[in-house]
Formats: structure tokens, sequence, C-alpha cells
């Protein structure tokens, strides 16, 4: 489905349809947000013609994005959560499922399986992340930190930087094509240390961990406007 559209996608639903999954932002097409209202009407449609709404908030959950999951910006909940990667504190491989009884429900003891399912590092992990994000403070940093570093990116705009999305701390930055590749910014800013993810074309994602304070932000942008000289 073109992301955004709502007409396509309830125009694909059909009797057949068991569930709509998407990513509330998409992170390897290059932090791309929706429009305002779409997650919302999605959950519209999705209950009115009895699809299940699963969000793939692997990597914008957690409270990268300022809030718990990405789909909190519209107060939408929807019926799974597909988690992963911060669940494991980016360290640690365990990833989850997440949904109320009525849907999981219909998995059974022993009909379903993984061979490191069930890991009990990955679970004492998975488990400390959930107890660090009760408090709501890692939400707040990414809100703080995360516009700290949209206002320093837009200030690269027009200046080696042709467009930019950020949601908390999280940013996807359209790099000038005549200047480089996603990927040679990628290998500059490697070389300046700082770590960063190419997605298409010219686009590099920044997704810096949640503990980072106000000096890495600023090590991160002058770094940005180095290799862009
Ligand atoms: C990494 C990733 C996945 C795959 O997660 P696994 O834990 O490797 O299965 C799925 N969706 C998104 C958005 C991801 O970033």
């Amino acid at each position: 489905m073109p992301f955004g559209d709502i007409a396509a996608l309830e125009a694909a639903i059909t009797d057949d349809t068991v569930a709509v999954m998407l990513e509330p932002i998409q992170g390897e097409g290059g932090v791309i947000l929706p429009s305002d209202g779409w997650l919302h009407d999605v959950r519209e449609v999705t209950r009115r013609r009895h699809v299940l709404m699963v969000a793939d908030e692997i990597q914008s959950g957690l409270g990268r994005t300022g809030t718990t999951f990405a789909c909190d910006v519209e107060d939408v909940v929807p019926d799974l959560y597909v988690l992963g990667k911060a669940l494991g504190g980016g360290i640690v491989p365990v990833s989850a499922v997440v949904a109320d009884r009525d849907v999981l429900g219909v998995f059974t003891p022993g009909s379903h399986g993984s061979t490191f399912g069930g890991n009990p590092l990955g679970a004492a992990v998975g488990q400390a992340v959930v107890a660090l994000l009760s408090t709501g403070e890692f939400q707040e940093r990414a809100r703080w930190l995360g516009s700290l570093l949209e206002r320093g990116l837009r200030e690269l705009v027009g200046h080696g930087v042709d467009a930019v999305r950020c949601r908390g701390l999280w940013a996807g930055v359209d790099i000038d094509p005549q200047l480089m590749t996603g990927h040679e910014a990628s290998h500059r800013l490697l070389e300046r240390g700082v770590l960063v993810k190419e997605t298409h074309g010219s686009t590099v994602r920044i997704a810096p961990p949640l503990v980072i304070g106000e000096r890495e932000v600023e090590i991160l942008l002058d770094a940005l406007t180095a290799i862009l000289d």
C-alpha cells in the first residue's frame, strides 16, 4: 500500500484479509512520518472492517519518538505491537509480539515455537527495559534532546541537506545527492566517531541511544556540519 493512503488501504481489504500491518513511522524507508490523522484513520477502518491492526514498532517504539509507542501520538492502540531491537537494550537479541489475551490467546502452549524464545537473559533484559520506560524519563529525554537535534538539523537545510524529518531522537536526513550518497555520508561520519545508517539513496537515518546527553547531540551536529563542508 502507498504509505498514508487510507482509500487504497480500505480498497485492498477483502473478506480474506486478516490484518493490516504497518510501521507507524517508516524506518528503513528513511524515517517517513505519516500525515496527521492517518494512524487514527487506519484504526477506524480496521475496526469497522473487523481486521487486526498490527503496528511494527521495532524501530519506532519504546521511547524513541518521545512517546512509549509512535502510535501514542494519535492515541491509537493497535491490536498487536511487534517489538524488538531496543527491547534488548540494543544488545541482547529479543523480540516480542504484544497483544491482549483475546488476540494472542489463539495460540495455545506448544502451537508456536522458537528456538531461542524465552531465553532467560533476553527475557530479563526485556523486563529491565520495560521497567526503565515505566517512569517516562526516557520518553521525556527523547522529546527534549530530539528538539535540540531537530533545531540543529534544520539549520543545515539548504547547506548540503535537502530535507529533514524528525520525531524524538530519530531523524531522516536527505543529503543533497550532488554532494554524496547516504552511504558515503555514513562512512564520513564514522570517521568522526558518529555511527548512522543510510537508508535509500542520499538519506541517512540518525537513531542515537536514548541515554545520550546534550553534548552528544552537539558532537553529532558538528560532525554532520563538517562532512557537508
Ligand atoms: C529489525 C526489524 C524487523 C525484524 O526484526 P527481527 O527481530 O530481526 O525479526 C522488523 N521490522 C522492523 C521495522 C525492523 O527494524
